[in-house]
């Protein structure tokens, strides 16, 4: 059993929490005195998602962020982005020895396309700066104590004057991140808004063509209509795959079915893939094509819009003859044919589920929270940082800013408060 007395206890060493505990510790100490920082962490490995995040390589941010690129109350995320921009996000980065190099999307890569870089960076930072990292100590109650806070853990009980409550959303259950942040939260006065997987691959009615795709990516303009009413509309690139559809467009545009489907509305996802033309304007080419080239199969005419494969399986979906010539095709197939390749109805028959989502919407309300601070309005000395508050952003990078900016806001504030209760009282 361990019974420590700690200045800051951070409950989640995730890249958030992480963040927390080295800012906290570091303000801490330039005051001369090195805090007690103590890292509280359920998994027996710490940090798993950042290892597997971009695909190994850890996508740690994007050139240029903005308040758009995320979900949630965008005033107060544009206040809390303000605080610890990209810049300063490089910078810091730098400064733990992980230089970041960019992409043409615009993502930022540790140079040595290796996420184990950017976790080594920050655990030994944080061992460097004194904090003590405890994996296998899952936090079971936090209770608000005379001298601040009790937390109950695996292995005992820790005091501490502040917290950070950095346990994440839901996403990845096995990396140790499994929702039960949110009761912590709920324990203290919080509220939790519904959660649902984000960043999600969808699956497909098993009747639909899209194993025989798998593999193929293309352009596609998705559309998400609930209960009749638009809520999304978004271009890039869409990855046919064994279970259904995923790939970055697919991804984004995945919270607004979770999210819809979660309270019970009708959720309809349409794909254009030829988003450059007018109905009229693609019914003229393909009337010019026939008349061009009359002899041409179907499939050859449709593959100079969309890839052959893809041709194919869209006039089968549809009924047609991918070899009758292009001139024997009938108005009404061709009329078929055309609306449905500009708007082409997925048949979801759900989303992946948590253990492929890459983020949680919903979680603790931003409206509850300081954004200058990242302590709780309801909690004095509670901060809560990261996923687990009711944030998501695009893929790309944005998920990790604002786990480094909520993380860096919580630390300095968390420090300096304590700084400024150890100050002598003025005297004149
Ligand atoms: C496969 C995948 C790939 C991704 N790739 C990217 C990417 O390239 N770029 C990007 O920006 N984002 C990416 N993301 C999203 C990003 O990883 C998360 O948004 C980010 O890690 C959230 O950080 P966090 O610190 O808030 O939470 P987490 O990283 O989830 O950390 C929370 C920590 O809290 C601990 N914990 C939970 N409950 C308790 C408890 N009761 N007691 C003690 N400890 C507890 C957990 O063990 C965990 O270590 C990816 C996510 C996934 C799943």
């Amino acid at each position: 059993m361990t019974d420590d007395v700690v200045d800051v206890a951070v409950v989640g060493a995730g890249a958030a929490g992480l963040t927390s505990a080295i800012v906290a510790a570091e303000t801490l100490a330039q005051d001369g005195t090195p805090g007690r920082v103590l890292l509280l962490d359920g998994a027996k490995q710490i940090e798993a998602k950042i290892l597997v995040s971009g695909g190994g390589r850890c996508n740690v941010t994007h050139e240029v962020i903005t308040p758009k690129d995320f979900f949630g109350n965008r005033n107060i995320i544009r206040n809390i982005l303000a605080a610890f921009s990209v810049e300063r996000t490089i910078a810091w980065f730098t400064s733990l020895g992980v230089d970041l190099k960019r992409e043409p999307t615009g993502k930022l890569f540790p140079v040595t396309d290796d996420a184990r870089t950017v976790l080594t960076a920050l655990l030994s930072r944080a061992r460097h700066t004194g904090a003590i990292i405890r994996p296998g100590h899952r936090v079971t109650e936090i209770a608000t104590s005379r001298a601040g806070f009790l937390v109950r853990h695996s292995h005992g009980t820790t005091q501490a004057s502040r917290v950070m409550l950095a346990t994440g959303g839901q996403s990845l259950p096995r990396t140790g991140s499994d929702g039960f942040g949110y009761r912590l939260a709920c324990g203290l006065g919080h509220r939790v808004t519904p959660t649902v997987p984000a960043l999600v691959p969808l699956v497909l009615d098993h009747s639909m063509f899209h194993a025989t795709l798998s593999g193929l990516s293309h352009d596609v303009e998705l559309t998400s209509v609930a209960d009749g009413r638009e809520v999304d509309r978004r271009t890039g690139s869409l990855l046919w795959t064994h279970f259904g559809i995923s790939g970055p467009v697919v991804m984004d545009a995945s919270r607004f079915w979770t999210l819809a489907t979660n309270r019970g509305a009708q959720v309809d996802l349409y794909g254009n893939f030829v988003p450059s033309r007018t109905a009229e304007e693609l019914k003229e080419w393909f009337v010019a094509q026939a008349a061009e080239h009359p002899r041409r199969s179907l499939t050859r005419t449709l593959s100079m819009l969309v890839s052959d494969r893809f041709a194919e399986s869209l006039c089968l979906h549809c009924s047609c003859d991918p070899q009758e010539l292009t001139a024997q095709v009938v108005r009404r197939d061709r009329e078929r044919l055309l609306s449905t390749l500009m708007r082409f109805r997925f048949p979801i028959e759900r989303d992946r589920g948590w253990n492929f989502a890459e983020v949680t919407t919903g979680g603790v309300p931003l409206e509850e929270i300081n954004y200058r601070t990242m302590e709780s309005k309801l909690v004095s000395g509670l901060y809560l940082i990261g996923e687990m508050l009711d944030c998501d952003g695009r893929i790309g990078g944005f998920n990790f800013q604002w786990a480094w900016a909520t993380g860096w806001l919580a630390g300095q504030s968390a420090a300096r408060s304590l700084l400024a209760a150890k100050l002598p009282p003025y005297s004149a």
